[in-house]
């Protein structure tokens, strides 16, 4: 394996593909997947991860916001692309790059609509969203007459699918808020197919939905994000799934403070002992917080684990290097490998979705085929 001289996210493609197949054999083969490369792809670079997906015959992209989509457009990536959170003030790009807005309130329906109008667009693809439950974006159920009345007689707007978002699939404790959701997605579904006397494509199952609920909840379509990334969001499926990131560093330097010292902003650490200490550049700025300082998490040497200790600095921390037989310009890892993003997390008390989509996109990516 390539040792790292500089900071660097490792993203390994050949895991991602690893991912693809898994998450593909849990539903039909009739079934679309649409891959969520929103958040510059949970912080492993959107662009080199569409085209890879895209190659692979991923059938639909999502991403949060519409310059995530614009970028995906300038990389060439010609896949659908829905834009999950689409705000007024980004439809002219959404409409100049081929982007599909999610409409999922009446005001952002008729902003969109009377900007088609105002343009002279027809049938340009829309999808719109629907709250079962999580209480974030969507219209309700009782919206579906307004909905028939304002698109069932009009030729602007060309409804692609429509979908909703589970609030808790990881969690089998809590089934049958999860049932419920499912239930009343189709309740929404069948009623506005039949009233408007066509089937758009539906989705309502994630990463977790689509381990846990393939087997109810697949309609048309599933969305995917941390799953193609490698986490299940549970110690079995991690075990199925690769993770495709590794962030490593280097050590910059090495310090022997004696007992009594300080190391770092505000004497976070008082050494005991006499402590050997690395300087490791990565701090908060690339997305390991202070939650992982004072010997909260810990950064793997070989095969030994250096506490970070005092507080994480924005470009660098510190680790105990006591017991570890290391030098000046040695490869660490951050998470990947045996301490995977999720074990690393939850040193710092957050989920791997947190870490990974805050690693910054200062720190360098390397792509791994
Ligand atoms: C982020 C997001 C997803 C992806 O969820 P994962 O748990 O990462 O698979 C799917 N759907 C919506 C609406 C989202 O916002």
């Amino acid at each position: 394996m390539h040792k790292a001289n500089e900071t660097v996210l490792e993203i390994n493609l050949t895991s991602l593909e690893h991912n693809l197949r898994y998450l593909r054999s849990k539903i039909e083969p009739s079934t679309k997947l649409m891959a969520v490369v929103k958040a510059y792809a949970y912080g492993n670079d959107s662009c080199e991860i569409a085209k890879f997906l895209e190659s692979k015959g991923v059938e639909y992209f999502a991403v949060a916001y519409a310059y995530e989509g614009v970028a995906l457009r300038k990389a060439g990536i010609t896949t659908p692309i829905l834009v999950l959170h689409s705000i007024p003030a980004q439809f002219e790009e959404i409409i100049e790059f081929h982007l599909e807005p999610n409409l999922y309130n009446k005001k952002v329906l008729e902003e969109f609509m009377s900007l088609m109008k105002h343009k002279g667009i027809q049938n340009y693809p829309i999808h719109l969203k629907f709250n079962t439950g999580l209480n974030r974006l969507g219209f309700e159920a009782r919206d579906l007459n307004y909905l028939y009345d304002q698109l069932g007689q009009q030729n602007q707007l060309n409804i692609v699918s429509l979908f909703s978002h589970l609030a808790a699939s990881e969690d089998l404790s809590v089934k049958d808020f999860t049932l419920k959701q499912i239930s009343k997605f189709k309740d929404i579904t069948d009623r506005f197919m039949n009233q408007f006397g066509f089937h758009p494509l539906l989705h309502i199952l994630n990463t977790s939905g689509i381990l846990n609920y393939a087997d109810i909840g697949q309609f048309d379509m599933v969305r995917s994000g941390i799953g193609l990334y490698g986490y299940g969001n549970d110690p079995d499926y991690d075990q199925e799934l690769k993770p495709i990131g590794t962030l490593k560093s280097i050590i910059s330097q090495i310090h022997t403070v004696n007992e009594g010292d300080s190391v770092g902003y505000n004497m976070g650490f008082t050494a005991t002992n006499t402590t050997r200490i690395g300087i490791i550049p990565v701090g908060h700025a690339d997305g390991i917080g202070r939650h992982f300082g004072k010997q909260k998490g810990f950064l793997t040497i070989g095969s030994k684990r250096a506490p970070i200790i005092g507080n994480v600095c924005m470009d660098m921390l510190m680790v105990d290097l006591n017991g570890i037989d290391c030098e000046e310009g040695d490869e660490v890892i951050v998470f990947g490998g045996p301490v995977s993003a999720e074990d690393f997390a939850k040193t710092g008390n957050t989920i791997s979705y947190e870490l990974i989509t805050g690693i910054s996109q200062r720190i360098k990516r390397v792509i791994i085929k």
